[in-house]
């Protein structure tokens, strides 16, 4: 006789607070045989995401299901469930149910992987040797990661930069932040934390510029504290929310492209969540350090790499194009004259660099 399954957890989310992946994270990856995601995953502005959290907490060959109103598009989910092979799919009460088997980790072919791999070259060091250390192939366009022997640069590389922009970073990339009270408190804790750094220092800032402001709320939170911020982003509605903090729309566009005409003016340059987002991030970065004064300060915050564990780690998000440790952060940072004064780690999996423009 096969033992009664048992149920380890029930977990209670609340969607207008978007809690569901802080929920999910205290279960370790590949820990679980069976998980069910209720209707209102499909009501979640990041839901893709979500669906990548419940995938990653089961185990291989675990079963995983979604239950939706019927009708439901069989497409939403099929980006988000790559790795996971359809079992059933039915409709019963109004109801449709999704079932997926967890496939087997997908280890790398070799240790320099495919061509796509091989073609490569590192945007951080120039090296050409990588470990690839992921592949998700049955994606329409194949998705790898790997890492640069050299520098620890990681990189994923499936879309072009066109459909980045275009298909990507739209308004509802920032409504999810809007819609988490608790982001907002942690991004402002983190800003007067930064402060008083700064004044444990003695240093006292006059002004500060960030690229990719998300919803405004570190710049918003300097501003208060009598720094006078601007900004840049992608996506319209960032800005409007941070000019209603007090932030000053710079550009509204790719930082990359832009021919911006301030030059060591600012006493702050901020990147926050951003740094992974640039295909080139050691061209976006030297040119937030030319807008910055001489011995100003710039505070790169982005996921932290080390804590990769597996294939797959949450920060895995295909449009992360550039994975950063200890090792390979500290090396964007002096490569572009710029002295660490101190690093920081948050919340498990984030990494905080300050340095100071020579
Ligand atoms: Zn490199």
């Amino acid at each position: 006789m096969s033992p009664a399954p048992t149920v380890l957890a029930a977990v209670q989310v609340d969607p207008t607070r978007n809690n569901a992946s802080r929920s999910l994270a205290r279960f370790p990856s590949n820990s679980l045989d069976f998980v069910v995601a209720g209707a209102w995953v499909g009501l979640q502005v990041d839901r893709a995401n979500l669906l990548r959290w419940y995938l990653t907490v089961v185990r291989p060959s675990g079963i995983f299901c979604i239950v939706c109103s019927a009708g439901t598009e069989r497409n939403w989910w099929k980006s988000a469930t790559a790795g996971a092979l359809p079992f059933a799919d039915e409709d019963a009460d109004g109801m449709r149910l999704f079932v997926f088997v967890k496939e087997e980790s997908s280890q790398p072919d070799s240790r320099n992987g495919p061509e796509e791999v091989r073609r490569n070259v590192c945007p951080l060091c120039g090296g050409g040797e990588f470990d690839l250390l992921r592949l998700m192939k049955d994606l329409e366009t194949p998705l790898f990661t790997c890492r640069a022997s050299s520098c620890g640069l990681t990189i994923q590389r499936r879309y072009s930069r066109g459909e980045f922009s275009g298909t990507i970073y739209q308004s509802r990339y920032i409504e999810q932040y809007r819609a988490d009270p608790v982001a907002a408190r942690m991004r402002t804790a983190e800003a007067e934390w930064f402060v008083g750094w700064l004044g444990s220092q003695g240093v006292s800032l006059g002004s500060s510029i960030e690229i990719g402001l998300g919803d405004g709320t570190f710049s918003g939170a300097l501003q208060r504290a009598g720094i006078r911020t601007a900004g840049v982003d992608f996506i319209p509605v960032a800005l409007e929310l941070a000019a209603r903090q007090g932030t000053k729309p710079l550009h509204c566009g790719d930082w990359e492209t832009w021919a911006c005409p301030h030059e060591a003016e600012f006493d702050v340059g901020v990147m926050i969540h951003t740094i992974e987002h640039f295909g080139d991030p050691r061209s976006a970065f030297t040119k937030l350090v030319r807008a910055v004064r001489p011995g100003g300060y710039l505070y790169v915050h982005t996921p932290n790499h080390d804590h990769a564990r597996g294939s797959d780690w949450f920060h895995y998000w295909p449009e992360h194009v550039s994975l950063f440790g200890r090792q390979s952060l500290r090396r964007l940072f002096v490569s572009s004259r710029v002295e660490v004064c101190t690093v920081r780690e948050l919340y498990g999996d984030d990494l905080i660099f300050i340095g100071r423009k020579v």
